[in-house]
């Protein structure tokens, strides 16, 4: 069914109307919408991806709203060991950037893992819509939520009641803002003179680069690059200070923001990741063609090796069932005959289906390194974490079916 939802005929962050079609995956249903039960219909929405070609911004074609692609947000950022230390690291840069009395405000705060790690003595604020997550950090900290999806009128209400912000910080959200005017609007309203955000973002050069098809999903609205970040935040009058690549989540890319008179001065870094975009392509049509192009031929190789490995009779699972599981699956056809089960660490996950294509979701007890012959790296975003944990899978003849960058047993 073609569901609800309406098409975009304007790039989120210029306005521009002219859209380049780059890849469709066809009909998918949403990568968050697990299933209690595999006879249940999973509604389906398109999934096309377009090129601005005035900005270069890649972006979505389609708005479906939130309420048919969430019931539950199934993810907590505290079920994730990765996660959990990399803002354990991020939370020690903020603790020596700020000092007692500062205001700290997180957009997109989920459970609380990032500012629950900030000193009480900084007045922390989380600005979280998801009631799961926005309910588990209130049992564990004590820092004030705000439950509105962050814009210009939540800003404002936080503004008033909390005075202007020191540090504002995003993580992983900006790919879910469909209004990005208002979104940007909000930090700069927010943002103290002197203060700074930090945005974190996966970075649509690895996207491109390691044909990361399977992180395209109808919440993730925008594809990141610096030069497009850059483009938004100066019309909101901010600018980017600095930025680096992290290995963090299948690949990143950090920035420091504040406001275009703001006391710092943009680093060399800048200029070097700007000049590595262009350098790459990004900003040029041909290469997503060619993306394209790469993105049919990832998917029929592993439907192929996943497919054969279980038509020779071995025992394959998924590992790991996060959004991109329901993409890689869905699109490159593997379902319930080929792959057992998936495993997965998050509780509400477990006992429920990947739509679409049925798969159970089971605990990681039920992950046996004796009984299973390929485990295919659904979370492949954590690929060396989950390398070193499951040594023992491998040593006993186990591998891992790997699906980025290239289609690799290990
Ligand atoms: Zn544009």
């Amino acid at each position: 069914m073609q569901g609800p939802g309406r098409s975009v005929s304007r790039c989120r962050v210029c306005g521009s109307g002219e859209l380049a079609r780059v890849l469709s995956l066809g009909k998918q249903p949403s990568a968050h919408s697990l299933l209690d039960d595999p006879t249940d219909d999973a509604p389906e929405f398109p999934l096309v991806l377009v090129f601005c070609r005035s900005c270069s911004h890649v972006q979505l074609d389609r708005v479906v709203p939130r309420e048919h692609l969430v019931t539950e947000y199934p993810f907590l950022s505290s079920a994730s060991d990765p996660v959990v230390d990399h803002f354990s690291e991020f939370a020690a840069t903020l603790r020596d950037l700020t000092t007692a009395g500062d205001t700290v405000v997180d957009i997109g705060s989920n459970d609380g893992t990032l500012l629950g790690q900030l000193p009480g003595s900084r007045t922390r604020v989380g600005v979280e819509p998801a009631t799961v997550p926005a309910e588990v950090a209130r049992d564990r900290y004590d820092f004030d939520q705000v439950t509105e999806p962050f814009g210009s009128t939540t800003a404002a209400a936080v503004r008033d009641e909390y005075g202007r912000a020191d540090v504002v910080t995003a993580n992983f959200v900006l790919s879910e803002v469909d209004g990005l005017e208002g979104f940007a609007a909000g930090v700069a309203d927010l943002l103290a003179p002197d203060g700074r955000c930090f945005v974190e973002t996966k970075h649509l050069l690895d996207v491109v680069q390691r044909t990361q098809f399977d992180t395209f999903y109808h919440l993730n609205r925008s594809y990141w690059s610096l030069r497009s970040l850059r483009r938004l935040l100066s019309e909101a009058g901010l600018e980017v200070v600095d930025g680096e690549r992290s290995r963090f989540n299948g690949r990143s890319i950090r920035v420091e923001i504040q406001h275009a008179d703001g006391p710092r001065t943009p680093t060399r870094r800048v200029d070097e990741l700007l000049e590595l975009e262009a350098a790459f392509g990004l900003d040029s049509l041909e290469t997503y063609e060619r993306f394209a192009t790469a993105v049919e031929r990832k998917q029929r190789a592993l439907h192929d090796l996943v497919v054969g490995l279980n038509e020779e009779g071995a025992t394959v699972v998924g590992y790991g069932a996060p959004a991109k599981a329901t993409v890689l699956l869905n699109a490159c056809g593997i379902g319930a005959d080929a792959v057992e089960f998936v495993t997965d660490t998050t509780p509400i996950k477990q006992g429920k289906y990947v739509p679409g294509v049925d798969v159970p979701i089971r605990p990681p007890d039920e992950f046996d390194p004796e009984a299973v012959d390929y485990a295919l790296l659904l979370a492949w975003n954590y690929r060396e974490e989950i390398l070193e944990k499951e040594s023992r899978f491998r040593r006993t003849g186990g591998r891992f079916v790997v699906p980025a960058p290239h289609v690799d047993v290990v």
